[in-house]
């Protein structure tokens, strides 16, 4: 029984070791940087109410398959670095090509399991409320903008990694804390003053939902839907107004429904969804979403493509956005792109965010796809099979093409190598503008939403 544990425990952390998934190492002007695998982070975040100040203390045990300066990311200043409980200091470097910011940690260290413990503040989608001693805090994300990920807030890694991660939420200068919180993680109270939230270890830096509230700000509204699968589904949405949180309980059923008929059964423990302002889009993360009605079911749309299966870089980012505007758009068959070629998944391999015509370029490639498999059941026959094979797993372009070859016995080189991995086309004047379900927002804006 022993030996029979043991291997299991094997075969669980074997199956996110996803160092290979990551982009090449490459050396800066501090010496040779070396991607890592995180195994588990463990963060304590300290709302201090009468300071007014977010404190938060990081462990985060990683592993180095190669010796090297271990890479990571945070964009707020770090108070204190140590790795293996030695000082250090987080430069922040370029990816090659400059493409993108992080940290790279000044110690060298050598291939093994690792312990890097990081001190930090948040001043980002936080705002304390003195006269009720309460605080408002969020960890929104953005995945079409660079460094919009957790890496705002925490120390994290990038997307190709999965993780274990912990919130240790505590309270200070207050005797009892009137809060709520909305979250895609399994939440303990652990005192009057301390919480901890559990994420499962299938999670990306984009996956998390957490957003704390005063007690009672939010109108709620808790039911449970009854999936294809038998199992009952805890369903939360909530919003400032008692109108707007009515309407989306229904609706969050019904999309509920469409997917499930369409991709099977709903891979997260629940679902949460946070109302804000008509006509903002929203954001999804796994098995949750900050939205709009009228995006709604996009966002949702996206708990089985983008937070189901999910994407390992900014170069996989478009698969998922070009599924959701396909079906958005009624699922469109069409026997041509109707463009000419285009690089949705050829930017650098350090690339984080997500091209932005993917929801144009991307849908017009899938209503193609969806014309060349029209005697296999159409791509959504593909669609369903491989969001239900490779649930709670990061993926790659080429890892969608190879599945969506195997499925239909059809060679897509040539049109990959056109559509996706090509030039960019010369004729997608009106492929270009912000999507409605996603339109750039303001700092003020995403503030505002707390
Ligand atoms: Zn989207």
């Amino acid at each position: 029984m022993k030996k029979l544990i043991f291997a299991s425990v094997l075969l669980s952390s074997a199956a996110f070791a996803n160092l290979h998934l990551a982009p090449p190492d490459f050396d800066s002007k501090f010496g040779r940087s070396v991607f890592v695998d995180f195994k588990q982070a463990d963060y304590s975040v300290t709302y201090d109410i009468q300071n007014q100040v977010t404190t938060v203390k990081s462990k985060i045990i990683f592993e180095a398959t190669k010796k090297g300066k271990p890479l990571f990311d945070l964009i707020p200043d770090v108070t204190e670095i140590k790795i293996d409980g030695r000082e250090a200091i987080a430069h922040e470097i370029s990816f090659p090509g400059g493409v993108s910011t992080l940290r790279q940690v000044n110690v060298e260290v050598l291939p093994g399991t690792h312990t890097l413990e990081v001190e930090n503040t948040i001043d980002t989608n936080v705002i304390y409320n003195e006269d009720f001693e309460t605080v408002s805090s969020a960890f929104w994300i953005r995945d079409l903008k660079d460094r919009m990920f957790l890496e705002q807030y925490i120390p994290s890694n990038f997307e190709f990694d999965q993780y274990k991660m912990t919130f240790n939420i505590n309270f200070e200068g207050i005797d009892q804390a009137d809060q709520e919180f909305y979250t895609n993680g399994k939440i303990t109270k652990i005192s009057p003053l301390s919480w901890k939230i559990e994420f499962p270890e299938y999670f990306t830096v984009s996956c998390p939902f957490y957003h704390l509230t005063p007690k009672g700000f939010m109108r709620r509204i808790d039911f449970n839907y009854r999936s294809i699968s038998g199992r009952d589904i805890p369903v939360t949405v909530y919003s400032p107004w008692r109108k707007r949180t009515k309407k989306f309980a229904p609706e969050a059923a019904r999309v509920l429904k469409e997917l499930e008929a369409d991709y099977g059964p709903w891979a997260h423990p629940g679902l949460v969804a946070y109302g804000t302002i008509k006509g903002t889009g929203g954001m999804e993360h796994s098995g949750a979403t900050a939205t709009s009605f009228g995006a709604l079911d996009h966002e949702m749309l996206h708990s089985y493509f983008a937070k189901g299966v999910m994407p390992a870089n900014g170069d996989s980012g478009w698969i998922d956005e070009a599924i959701a505007s396909w079906r958005d758009k009624g699922y469109q068959r069409n026997p041509s792109t109707g463009f000419t070629g285009s690089n949705l998944g050829a930017h650098s391999p350090y690339k984080r965010n997500t091209d932005d015509r993917a929801y144009a370029l991307g849908a017009a490639f899938m209503s193609y796809l969806d014309y060349r498999l029209q005697d296999r059941g159409g791509l959504k026959a593909f669609l369903r099979g491989y969001v239900q094979t490779y649930k709670h797993q990061v993926i790659t372009t080429e890892h969608f093409k190879n599945n969506l070859e195997f499925f239909s016995g059809i060679n897509f080189d040539s049109e990959f190598g056109t559509y996706i991995w090509g030039k960019n086309t010369k004729d997608t004047k009106h492929f270009h503008g912000a999507n409605p379900n996603h339109p750039k927002l303001t700092k003020e804006f995403l503030r505002s939403l707390l």
